[in-house]
């Protein structure tokens, strides 16, 4: 069985720094990543707040610490974490779709995933006009009718993006403000891209493609079928911390790990960093808390 210092699971923006400071520091790590590196971070249309940079896409950004990461630590990607166990001081069992590793200990920044939003018609039209990301899938919609469901900061660059790329963009609101932060508002403002307030869509109907939306104004009870090409849902994330749960991580009420500002779990040698453990969910914060969690695995099991 391989043995490792560090085992990283997760290669977004947390995992990636943890992997950096991890293999500056001479542990012996890697980072597994269940997909390519291509999570929640990837599918951000542009960041004008990561420090450094004046505007860069979440694809570019990590592209680039991808390939500042691989200098310092080995990554396999496709390969899922399926089990982990704590055998005693310093020594966990990591088995994979590929193989099984140990390791005296883990980051897990494992990110969280799209919040779907569970009305029909939604499963059965992803990839036929359902989509979860704009830099995705926006350029398959350049000239048609595109609606952007969700009032957060995700969903304002995305009706931002879209517009960018020739959508006819309009947004779909459950309340009558968004929660995004007030420069993406302005900008949105500047864009004049509509928003229908106070609705929410209660289905999603088409033949080969999606076609309508059924609407429901919460304020007027009025329902509407708007016709649309496309409908990009971007009403939050959701936790990806099953595998942590199965191990004993203690995680709040919505599933995210809860950690201390070291970035330790409930388990010994075992750490949480980047949007796995919830609150303020931004790139720097990620890559913050991956340097905090590599310093204190190099602190407690190297030392
Ligand atoms: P979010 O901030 O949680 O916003 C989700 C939005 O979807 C809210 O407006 C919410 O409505 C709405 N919503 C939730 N469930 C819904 C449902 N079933 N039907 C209709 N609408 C629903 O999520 P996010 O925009 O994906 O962002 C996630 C995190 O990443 C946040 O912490 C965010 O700040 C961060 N982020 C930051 C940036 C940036 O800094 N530029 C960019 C992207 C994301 P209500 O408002 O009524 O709750």
């Amino acid at each position: 069985m391989e043995k490792y210092d560090l085992i990283i699971i997760g290669g977004g923006p947390a995992g990636l720094t943890a992997g950096i400071y991890a293999g500056r520091q001479g542990m012996k790590s890697m980072i597994l990543e269940m997909m390519t590196g291509a999570g929640s971070g990837y599918m951000v249309p542009s960041m004008e707040n990561y420090p450094g940079f004046d505007m860069i896409s979440g694809k570019d950004l990590l592209k680039k610490m991808r390939d500042q990461a691989e200098k310092h630590v080995p990554m396999r990607n496709m390969e899922e974490v399926k089990k982990i166990v704590k055998n005693g001081s310093a020594s966990i069992s990591i088995t994979t779709s590929k193989g099984e590793y140990n390791a005296k200990a883990i980051i897990i920044s494992t990110g969280s995933r799209h919040r779907r939003l569970k009305v029909p018609g939604e499963i059965d039209f992803i990839g036929r006009g359902v989509c979860y990301c704009a830099t995705c899938d926006g350029p398959l919609y350049q000239d048609k009718n595109v609606i952007v469901v969700g009032g957060g900061n995700a969903a304002v660059q995305e009706a931002i993006y879209l517009e960018s790329l020739g959508c006819h963009v309009t947004i779909i609101h459950r309340r009558d403000q968004l929660r995004a932060e007030k420069y993406l508002q302005e900008k949105l403002k500047e864009k004049k891209i509509p928003v229908i307030w106070n609705s929410v869509v209660e289905e999603i109907k088409g033949d080969m493609m999606v076609k309508t939306v059924l609407l429901y104004n919460r304020k007027t009870d009025e329902k509407t079928d708007l016709s649309v090409d496309g409908i990009f849902i971007a009403v939050g994330e959701e936790p990806l911390s099953k595998v942590a749960q199965d191990t004993g991580v203690e995680v709040d009420k919505a599933g995210y790990i809860v950690t201390d500002k070291y970035q330790r779990t409930n388990i010994s040698e075992i750490y949480a960093a980047g949007d796995i453990t919830g609150g303020i969910k931004q790139w720097v914060v990620a890559c913050a808390e991956g340097a905090v969690a590599s310093l204190s695995a190099f602190e407690d099991v190297m030392e």
